[in-house]
């Protein structure tokens, strides 16, 4: 059985459209189940339908014409249950209605099992038997697991377009996707795809220019890796058995097949370029291997695979990745990360679009913090077929139109117009405090990274810089940047905001901000070498760094010092001897400048119970709501599956949150909040009410938090929080925070807070 469903699994994934792919269902499905009829029913949300999109059994005229109005029928039954249903004699059941357009009577036997995909139901697999027949337990499980296989390649083809197109036999060739999670905004502009080096899956067709110079290159890229496997292969002959130096001899063979260097050029001659071209090859290759009936054979669809990345690799090296963006780029990857979209030009960024990851991933943040949109977490996403493409980015509502029709292209720039005329109006808020009506003020600063958000955090009005997250001008380099470097960069934002604080947060790589040049291999990488962890295990990094910010502050005097990543106090007394032998140095020197104060971020929970000891140790402290709320709950702040689940208004969050304010408090140590949620003005509010002393976001977000917290009076806000401490879950709070901005006349900032 496992080897039959692996194969139709195989020969469904190969399928060029989906209704290839339930044409292939149906007819294996038949077959390896001994039925008389096998059927595919999909659900067509808009007509309110299930169609019988495939069937091998009935006659071929029936396909698409078959329609059921929801809830009707054997299959309507399968929907609401949402599980198999099973019946020796289908007309015994209640739900059972007569189709005369496939000879129903004739029919006894039913199993239908549900396909489903992210809690929703697609569509419906029934198989059908003449006589009675009660269908066994594994053959139920059998149906059900292909089922749920089904369910991928469904919503994949539902993303292509395919299965509109195939409801509505129209060819319209535009759609729309749904992200796990977005970041305020709407933008219109053209596909940029980026892929990591050696990536087969997620390179994109590229049109060509010079055909016989992509030729050339493509000859050569392969000539290397014979070079190289000969190479190999001659190392090891003393460590490899002669069977597994054959093998080596085998790859070389393939190398010189005419078949993959033939349609490999015949590709970059039908204009895609040899990336693209290869991919495509390579494609065509491993599915044939992965047919065959030998195990050994097929497992050579993996080496097939290795030579491809291998050719890739040297393509790479061979077409410099050094891009000329245009304005109007909209960056597009299979997991774009933070290094991809510093490399990009801010003025030509409107947006950023990623299969992987939430709106809590460092790209995302980053997006926020250049005010514009991000799409998070597509799983769909046909990345390999964008390029180029024109596409509309709703991080509203997470959602992606790829070619979209002129009306929703008119929609979304009259809501960009109009964002951008909100925009203007809060411009005027810049230079005024943010003070409620009943006068509390609290001071608003900025997050910062790229040197490219200090004049837009200038420009709201930002009272400083509350985190500097220092890894960013890390990650745009190609090799550790050198302490003069590092001085220089740190000078120019300490500069730019002197007299006002500027919080330097120490290095926090891992987790998802990778350096290109310093890898680390970890299953856990969030619950791994990360933050103050790396620092400490490689004092030389930290030094380097403590010894260039100390030296960035001199004559300023304007900086605060931040740790992330602290789970124990003993790294807290580490880090601090470090900084003060730094400091000592440099005193030598004559170049010590002030020591500055030094704080704490509060991200990870065990920090959250020990404020007092911690307390003795630090100035202040910073709470970093993201990573908080992800090590909380358990929740991988880049993980789309689960992004529904991230909640910074959990009523768990929101109580360590006030438990760290009240315990600093006791402890006469002012508290920060720099996480996502102080960028959230109806979080702002709540922030407010447990006594934070500041909060620092993205600039995009200042001035609406600045808006929210200049229209409530305080006492409001107290009021508020008492209701909200009496809540349950997430979604009721932020359901009643925004029926309350909403009744105060802000509901514009809701449509943009999350
Ligand atoms: C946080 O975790 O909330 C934080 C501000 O740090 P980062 O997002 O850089 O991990
Ligand atoms: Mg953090």
């Amino acid at each position: 059985m496992l080897d039959t469903l692996r194969r139709i699994i195989q020969e469904v994934n190969r399928a060029p459209d989906l209704s290839r792919a339930l044409e292939v269902i149906v007819a294996r499905l038949k077959q390896a189940m001994a039925v008389d009829v096998c059927s595919v029913y999909l659900v067509d949300s808009d007509a309110q339908q299930y169609v019988m999109m495939a069937t091998d059994g009935y006659h071929p005229s029936v396909v698409g014409q078959v329609r059921l109005e929801f809830g009707q029928g054997l299959v309507g039954e399968v929907v609401r249950r949402e599980e198999p249903l099973n019946l020796d004699n289908a007309s015994d059941h209640p739900s059972y209605i007569f189709s005369r357009q496939i000879d129903e009577e004739i029919y006894h036997g039913f199993l239908g099992v549900p396909i489903i995909q992210h809690r929703m139901v697609l569509g419906v697999l029934v198989v059908r038997q003449r006589e009675r027949r009660r269908f066994a337990e594994e053959e139920e499980t059998f149906l059900f697991t292909l089922g749920a296989q089904l369910a991928g390649a469904i919503s994949h083809a539902e993303a292509n377009g395919d299965i509109d197109r195939l409801l509505r036999e129209s060819d319209e060739a535009r759609y729309a996707l749904k992200g796990a999670s977005g970041t305020p905004g709407a933008a219109v502009g053209r596909a940029h795809v980026v892929y990591p080096q050696a990536n087969l899956e997620a390179i994109p067709d590229h049109p060509v220019e010079d055909v016989e110079a992509e030729i050339a290159s493509f000859h050569a890229a392969v000539a290397a890796v014979e070079r190289d496997m000969r190479i190999i292969s001659a190392r090891m002959v003393d460590t490899l058995s002669s069977e597994e130096i054959a093998l080596f001899d085998a790859l070389i063979l393939m190398l010189r097949s005419e078949t993959l260097v033939d349609s490999t050029v015949e590709g970059i001659r039908a204009g895609n370029w040899a990336p693209g071209a290869l991919r495509k090859t390579i494609d065509e290759h491993v599915s044939a291997f992965e047919k065959m009936d030998d195990l050994y054979l097929r497992e050579r669809a993996g080496d097939v695979r290795d030579l491809g990345r291998r050719i890739i690799e040297h393509l790479q090296s061979s077409h410099p990745t050094a891009h000329a963006y245009v304005p109007g780029t909209i960056l597009v990857g299979e997991e774009v990360s933070a290094s991809q979209l510093a490399e990009v030009p801010a003025n030509m960024l409107v947006a950023v679009v990623s299969a992987r990851g939430s709106s809590a991933s460092h790209v995302a943040i980053l997006a926020r913090a250049l005010g514009i949109p991000a799409v998070m977490g597509i799983d769909d996403l046909p990345v390999n077929r964008l390029e180029g493409q024109e596409l509309v980015v709703d991080g509203y509502q997470a959602r992606l139109f790829v070619r979209p029709s002129e009306a929703v292209r008119r929609e979304f720039q009259r809501l960009q117009r109009e964002e951008a005329e909100l925009s203007d109006e809060l411009q005027e808020l810049a230079a005024l405090p943010a003070e409620t009506p009943d006068g509390t003020v609290i001071p608003l600063y900025a997050n910062t990274g790229l040197l490219a958000d200090i004049s837009a955090s200038l420009r709201c009005g930002a009272e400083g810089v509350g985190l500097y997250r220092t890894e960013v001008p890390f990650l745009i380099r190609d090799r550790f940047p050198g302490e003069e470097e590092q001085r220089r960069t740190y000078r120019q934002v300490l500069e730019a905001f002197a007299p006002a604080p500027v919080t330097v947060r120490t290095l926090d790589i891992g987790g998802d901000k990778m350096l290109p040049y310093f890898p680390v291999h970890e299953d856990n990488p969030f619950l791994g070498w990360r933050g103050i962890r790396i620092s400490l295990d490689h004092p030389e990094i930290f030094l380097a760094q403590v010894r260039a910010i100390l030296r960035a502050n001199i004559g300023l005097n304007n900086l605060q010092l931040l740790l992330p990543m602290v789970s124990n106090v003993t790294e807290v007394d580490s880090a601090l001897g470090l900084i003060h032998r730094a400091h000592h140095e440099l005193c030598d020197e004559e170049e010590g400048g002030e020591m500055p104060r030094v704080g704490v971020m509060i991200e990870v929970p065990s920090t959250v119970y020990q404020i007092p000891a911690l307390a003795q140790r630090v100035d202040f402290f910073s709470i970093g709501t993201n990573d908080l709320t992800q090590y909380l709950m358990a929740v991988d702040r880049n993980n789309a599956q689960v992004a529904a689940l991230y909640d910074t208004l959990h009523p768990a969050v929101l109580r360590a949150i006030h438990q760290v304010v009240r315990e600093a408090h006791a402890a006469a140590r002012p508290v920060s909040v720099c996480g996502e949620m102080a960028g959230d003005p109806a979080a702002a509010l709540l922030l407010l009410a447990m006594g934070v002393d500041s909060l620092s976001m993205s600039a995009a977000s200042l001035l609406r938090v600045k808006w929210a917290i200049r229209t409530f009076p305080l006492t409001k806000i107290h009021q508020l929080f008492e209701e909200i401490q009496e809540l349950e879950d997430g979604a009721s709070v932020r359901a009643l925070l925004h029926r309350s901005l909403d009744e105060a006349g802000l509901g514009g900032l809701i449509r943009a807070g999350r």
